[in-house]
């Protein structure tokens, strides 16, 4: 993955596992339908959720709220749909079950901490926050690194 995140993470304002799976999704789309940014208003978006990722969505594609090229829906599907306008074709690209496992498994990691954090003495409480931001950092690495077969499933749309 050569892409760099930095510029997105300034974009998005922090650094966090959805912008990064969003920046994921938009590259894998664009890959799968053949287009660059460039092409942004070749084609449309629609994420069938609404999170960090639409951030990373707008930042790797072009498709962009201002731009009127992107749309989200409430649906809560970690999936991003590219179309091209000109109605040859398009992509779905849906966060893998491995993927999602991983992300909640990290919520309920940190869940967990938190809850002992409440009822520990300050230095066990400086560790807990340490575990939670080598977590946090390690699963914000993987998502930007993952083999895409491994983050994201490809399908026509
Ligand atoms: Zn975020």
């Amino acid at each position: 993955m050569s892409f760099d995140f930095t510029a997105l993470y300034e974009f998005h304002g922090h650094r966090c596992p959805m912008s990064t799976m969003g920046a994921r999704l938009g590259l894998a789309a664009m890959a799968a339908l053949g287009v660059t940014k460039a092409d942004q208003f070749k084609v449309e978006g629609l994420f069938h959720t609404k999170n960090c990722a639409l951030d990373g969505i707008q930042f790797t594609t072009g498709c962009t709220l201002g731009n009127g090229n992107l749309a989200y829906a409430e649906e809560g599907r970690a999936a991003f749909t590219l179309n091209r306008r000109d109605g040859r074709g398009g992509v779905v690209v849906t966060v893998s079950g491995a993927a999602l496992e991983r992300l909640s498994g990290f919520k309920e990691f940190k869940a967990r901490l938190m809850e002992e954090r409440d009822i520990s003495g300050l230095a066990r409480a400086m560790e807990i926050d340490a575990e939670i931001n080598r977590g946090f950092d390690a699963l914000v690495d993987w998502v930007q690194s993952a083999d895409e077969g491994g983050l994201v499933t490809v399908t026509a749309a």
